[in-house]
């Protein structure tokens, strides 16, 4: 079997997080639930299996289970006994059943972060990712044959979408999910994510993202993203929630007209002179300061952002 090499301090990291009091809490949670048809093997043991398949990003129970067995030093962490694989699998189907133990124990993860690193959260970055469906993909019934409709996928959360053409990816045909996820640009740590079909555009992706974030308790004051988001109501939904969008312009028809750039007068081009979110706008200011009035208010928006782009917080 061709499987993931384990770094020597994983199996000491995988039972950390066991003996972390936010997974125990939610082990023992677990267990007070009535849960037909009991796995057979711990509950430590089966979150143990789960939690090295995410850790070690393996697709399969199969061989998840095959790499916790083959290494002492793994088995050990989940506490000596490796579940089988059909326990695994049935496990994870059931925890679905119990999402809502899943949330909280996250919810305690990120307070724990949080509590530790005050400032995790003040920057994000949103991104949506491509995650592939495990399942039955095939876009044509048969080949040169009508495209199916969605019920006809057996994975019916999934479809067909593209994958974002300004992405550094080859855009194309792509079945499965995508990820919107918020992640904390200091900490490098996700601090929000939802999940949705890969068909739907993740511009709409953003402000549902935003409040899971604000949800956790974190509270954003930059957020930046990439071209994908750049249309008027990403920038709303963000100075809504009183968080300075930060994002890279599309070269639209407004932009091609130079309606992006900064005010100027025969004076030269005027100068950033800072920015209030309750009022909404950003103060610009003539150069000589000849001009009468000498400087004025430009309303936020897609094309004037509080922060303005070519600023160093903007490049960061
Ligand atoms: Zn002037």
């Amino acid at each position: 079997m061709d499987g993931p090499k384990v770094p020597p301090r994983s199996a000491g990291a995988l039972a950390g997080i066991l003996d972390s009091p936010e997974i125990g809490r939610l082990i023992a949670e677990l267990g007070e639930t009535r849960w037909t048809g009991r796995p057979g093997y711990p509950l430590r043991a089966m979150v143990g299996v789960a939690l090295a398949k995410s850790l070690y990003s393996i697709p399969t129970w199969t061989r998840t289970v095959a790499l916790v067995r083959e290494h002492d030093a793994l088995r050990e962490a989940i506490g000596g006994e490796c579940p089988s694989v059909y326990a695994a699998y049935r496990f994870a189907a059931k925890l679905r059943a119990y999402s809502d133990l899943l949330d909280a124990c996250i919810a305690r993860v990120l307070d724990r972060l949080h509590r530790e690193d005050p400032g995790m959260g003040r920057d994000l970055s949103i991104d949506g990712s491509d995650r592939p469906a495990y399942a039955n993909g095939q876009r044509f019934v048969s080949k040169g044959g009508r495209e199916r409709a969605d019920s006809e996928f057996s994975d019916q959360d999934a479809s067909w979408g593209h994958r974002s053409a300004i992405s550094t990816r080859k855009g194309g045909g792509y079945y499965g999910y995508k990820i919107d996820m918020a992640t904390c640009s200091h900490t490098g740590l996700p601090v929000a994510w939802n999940v949705r079909s890969a068909r739907h555009a993740e511009a709409p992706a953003a402000a549902p993202l935003l409040d899971a974030v604000r949800a956790h308790g974190f509270a954003p004051e930059t957020a930046a993203m990439d071209k994908g988001y750049d249309v008027g109501p990403v920038y709303d939904a963000c100075e809504d929630r009183g968080i300075r969008p930060i994002i890279p312009l599309r070269n639209t028809s407004k932009v091609e007209r130079g309606e992006h750039r900064p005010p100027s007068c025969e004076h030269g081009t005027w100068t950033f002179a800072g920015s209030d979110p309750s009022r909404g706008a950003s103060k610009w200011r003539c150069p000589t300061g000849e001009c009468k009035p000498a400087s004025r208010w430009v309303k936020a928006d897609r094309l004037h952002p509080l922060v303005p782009r070519k600023t160093a917080r903007f490049l960061r």
